[in-house]
């Protein structure tokens, strides 16, 4: 991420991670380090930690951290690029613009930029049209006739593409070549090479992408035409699994209320928009993308889905609530009741029933399972075979929720109202979830504190600054058996590479090759950590690994005799040569042990006893002579 002599490296160094989290959260001083609630969860006592000399923040309630732009990315969910302009922005540093990679890259942006102006003047084209021209008059009738009046047609961009087949193609062709018509996708080429309109008498809904600018067209046919609605294909600069109708408006009514409703079609999130709900986005088709739930996290994790009542509309909404689910998304579920005859999608509700019905019925929209459970009912329950069926339809839900707590409210719910027995049901949940269990992450607990004292000192001197880094990590890199098998392992491994780069140590980014646990335990250690450590300490700790090794290879080769006396007899050769290492072994283990006694004992004294020294002295070399020290 910050490359060493980057412009991110250069704003870390110059920016004050205290100054940029206090924006977002109350931090007060506690020792060296401040603290907090933390912003990520909820809790009571400060569990939030922000280190002004590490420049790292962790949560020791749940095992967020990282640097300021980690943190900066997770509060304002944003990329990388943005986090370091932001913290440069909050404080005051200025930052050059950022030069493209390579000609390649910059050949790529410019297309990207000439197919976003394309895209703009198109928007302009249709909305003229939609304005200025008789075929347009109709069109506005038909708007007019759907609620859409002068207002809403302004301020959602609607616009016109007209029936001539080339009228656009007329309009743009002057300014660009046709390879690039093409590939922005509001024109075609027939069979026979000729360039023609992709939109033909069609109402026009601009597609912008999260920062507003239209990279796509979704139309609607004013007459007959099939199909009803065509959208601009796939091009360089729109890719519809990626995009959200409306997430451009509707991102800060996102963030302000946490939540969003989602629907189908853009008239669906327009009329709820005009109904004065921001915060809604449509997905523009049935199926949900998983990237458009992951854009969707970004802002949050609760979403209403409110899809068209309809076949279609309840199978996409029970396929998006999987999905959903599995993002750890709390889920509820908005069914509008019939108008008369009618089934009614959020347009056609709102345009009937008006604004405050809608919002009446979103405050009361059902959580999924409760919506599972009403869709369930429907089923037939009267015999034991149905019965099970139903329970099939919600196992695979209920199996989705992440939390096991959750989970289980949701069964004894599920019993109640399907009036099984409760056991039988669990029985089938728990079976089910054993056959994924294997898939499911083990939700993470604190392990910190298994990280034995020795490790934990020896990965705190690993990560501070200082010559003893250096040697430290050549002791570990010749000698990795003293790590291996331990429950740090992998923390070892890749500080001690990091230690011998020679470049600055960037905690942040060796905490990215780790897993999740592993992070966590080298955050808490860092936070954890106060002296720095010295040498002392570190032989000390080296020796308790040494010691912990010796342990290890005398049980194994102590097993391994035990085999020997058996299979070959205790005067084999093997055996006895088993038992000089054993022997071997236990000196050494001896030799350890008493000079780590003696050093315990001299540092409680925290003073020079010569007599001390001079056993300790004599153990060192006893211990050279066995080719144990160098
Ligand atoms: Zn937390």
């Amino acid at each position: 991420m910050a490359e060493a002599g980057s412009v991110a490296e250069k704003v870390k160094q110059q920016a004050d991670i205290v100054r940029v989290v206090g924006e977002y959260v109350r931090l007060k001083k506690a020792g060296k380090d401040f603290s907090g609630l933390c912003p990520f969860h909820q809790e009571k006592t400060p569990s939030f930690t922000v280190s002004p000399i590490k420049q790292i923040f962790y949560c020791f309630g749940c095992g967020k951290g990282g640097d300021v732009y980690n943190f900066v990315m997770e509060m304002e969910k944003c990329e990388f690029p943005e986090a370091v302009r932001l913290v440069a922005e909050k404080c005051g540093i200025s930052i050059p613009r950022s030069k493209e990679r390579s000609g390649e890259e910059r050949k790529e942006n410019q297309q990207r930029a000439t197919l976003v102006e394309m895209h703009r003047e198109a928007q302009t084209f249709f909305v003229k049209q939609l304005e200025g021209t008789l075929e347009g008059k109709a069109a506005r009738a038909y708007l007019e006739d759907r609620g859409l009046d002068k207002d809403a047609v302004s301020r959602f961009g609607i616009g016109y593409a007209p029936s001539g087949g080339d009228t656009l193609l007329r309009h743009l062709k002057s300014k660009y070549n046709e390879k690039l018509l093409v590939e922005s996708g509001l024109i075609s080429r027939d069979q026979g090479g000729k360039l023609f309109d992709r939109f033909r008498r069609r109402i026009t809904f601009p597609i912008a992408n999260e920062s507003g600018k239209v990279i796509a067209f979704g139309c609607r046919a004013l007459g007959d035409d099939q199909p009803k609605y065509l959208n601009s294909p796939e091009s360089p600069i729109y890719s519809k699994s990626n995009v959200l109708y409306h997430l451009d408006r509707a991102k800060e009514g996102i963030r302000r209320q946490d939540f969003v409703i989602l629907v189908e079609g853009y008239m669906d999130a327009i009329a709820v928009a005009r109904a004065g709900i921001s915060n809604v986005v449509a997905s523009c088709g049935t199926s949900l993308a998983e990237q458009q739930i992951k854009l969707l996290g970004r802002f949050t994790k609760r979403v209403v889905v409110n899809y068209d009542p309809d076949t279609a509309g309840q199978s996409a909404t029970e396929r998006s609530l999987s999905l959903l689910l599995e993002q750890d998304f709390e889920v509820r579920v908005l069914a509008l009741p019939p108008l008369g005859d009618k089934k009614a999608d959020p347009d056609l509700y709102i345009r009937e029933k008006g604004a405050e019905e809608y919002q009446k019925r979103l405050k009361e929209a059902p959580s999924f399972v409760d919506y599972l459970i009403a869709r369930a009912r429907q089923m037939d329950l009267s015999s034991g075979e149905a019965k099970t069926r139903a329970v099939n339809f919600l196992l695979p839900y209920v199996q989705k929720i992440p939390n096991r707590i959750l989970r289980s409210e949701w069964a004894t719910r599920i019993a109640q109202h399907l009036r099984l027995e409760e056991p039988v049901l669990r029985a089938a949940l728990s079976k089910a979830a054993s056959e994924r269990r294997s898939e499911l992450k083990t939700q993470p607990e604190l392990v910190p504190s298994a990280v034995k004292q020795a490790e934990r000192c020896l990965i705190s001197r690993l990560t501070q600054e200082g010559s003893l880094r250096g040697a430290l990590a050549q002791r570990l890199q010749e000698d990795p058996g003293l790590y291996q098998g331990l429950e740090a392992e992998k923390i070892f491994a890749v500080l001690a590479v990091a230690a011998l780069s020679e470049k600055p140590l960037q905690v942040t980014e060796v905490a990215t090759v780790l897993e999740e646990d592993d992070r966590r335990s080298l955050f808490e250690i860092l936070l954890k950590a106060s002296e720095p450590v010295i040498w002392r300490e570190v032989e000390s700790c080296l020796a308790v690994l040494r010691i912990r090794r010796l342990k290890m290879q005398r049980d194994d080769a102590q097993r391994l005799y035990q085999q020997e006396c058996v299979t070959k007899g205790i005067d084999s050769p093997e055996s006895l040569q088993l038992r000089t290492v054993i022997q071997n072994l236990l000196d050494q283990l001896q030799a350890e042990e008493a000079a780590q006694e003696i050093e315990q004992k001299t540092k409680a004294k925290d003073e020079r006893d010569p007599v001390l020294e001079e056993i300790q002295k004599k153990i060192e070399n006893s211990l050279r002579d066995m080719g144990l020290r160098k």
